[in-house]
């Protein structure tokens, strides 16, 4: 008899369901465009299109008098850019994106080059960067070998990078700079960090390992990527309907997580077809 074992965190977060809530309220006092997507979910976002809320990626776009800024968060120079187009700003930003805006102004203003570790082409990442003129951004070892020297580096991350791979680039951009002062702040969030460690729990004890989440949600593939470290048979799926029934062949126990945008009804759809294999 196979065995389902859940993460004991896992799935979406509170930054983002306050997000969804905060969009659906609006979708009913009048028309709402969300500049990017609110979640990298295609359930959610599904749920969102029925209730007649639109999508823009670029803020000339947008046909209604109101936009929401996601959960990831956005700069005040862009911010700027679309009170001036006249339109009426709702924000969903993240407490905890706030959080790591907030450490990376001060870095700044304290002096510091600023170096984000995550993903250029995050909306969060370029939420976090876009106040500043001068910063890097790096995810790998050849990124901190590209950095040029400065006295002072002062460190954050995107809030979904995984601790480790944030603790292994700061040590790497330490000992590439052994003159610079370097100072770290962690900003991976709360919900993050414990979805990691939970994984790596679960991944531990077993056979197979679902992860359940958006193919372009970055959590989801730390997720995948922490798992992999512990378990030979991990896959990712967006819902129960990519599930291969091969992958259970002689499996004993398996273990289910899902990235902080994955809705509890697609975890529960996916829980129920694996324990049909
Ligand atoms: S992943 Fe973390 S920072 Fe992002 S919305 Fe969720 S709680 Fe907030």
């Amino acid at each position: 008899m196979m065995q389902i074992m859940r993460a004991t965190h896992l799935g979406m977060c509170f930054g983002v369901r306050d997000a969804v809530s905060l969009a659906l309220e609006h979708a009913d006092a009048g028309p709402l465009t969300i500049l990017g997507d609110l979640v990298h979910n295609p359930t959610v976002l599904e749920a969102l299109h029925a209730k007649g809320i639109a999508v823009a990626q670029d803020v000339t776009t947008v046909a209604t008098p109101t936009v929401m800024v996601t959960a990831h968060g956005t700069s005040e120079r862009a911010l700027a850019r679309t009170r001036a187009l006249g339109l009426t700003i709702v924000e969903a930003t993240c407490p905890l994106v706030r959080v790591a805006h907030r450490a990376v102004t001060s870095l700044a203003r304290e002096g510091y080059h600023v170096v984000i570790v995550g993903r250029r082409d995050h909306v969060e990442v370029r939420g976090l960067t876009g106040d500043l003129d001068d910063f890097d951004v790096v995810l790998d070892d050849e990124d901190v070998l590209a950095l040029e020297e400065h006295p002072r580096f002062g460190v954050a991350a995107q809030t979904t990078q995984s601790l480790e791979k944030v603790r292994h680039v700061v040590a790497l951009i330490r000992r590439r700079f052994p003159q610079s002062e370097v100072r770290f702040v962690d900003t991976v969030c709360k919900p993050t960090k414990e979805r990691q460690s939970a994984a790596i729990e679960m991944a531990r004890q077993a056979d197979v390992v679902i992860v359940v989440g958006g193919r372009s949600s970055n959590n989801t593939r730390e997720l995948v990527n922490t798992c992999a470290k512990y378990c030979a048979r991990v896959h990712h799926v967006q819902n129960e309907a990519e599930l291969d029934p091969e992958w259970f062949l002689d499996a004993e126990v398996v273990g289910l997580t899902a990235g902080t945008s994955t809705p509890d009804e697609v975890i529960d759809r996916v829980e129920a077809r694996i324990r049909q294999q």
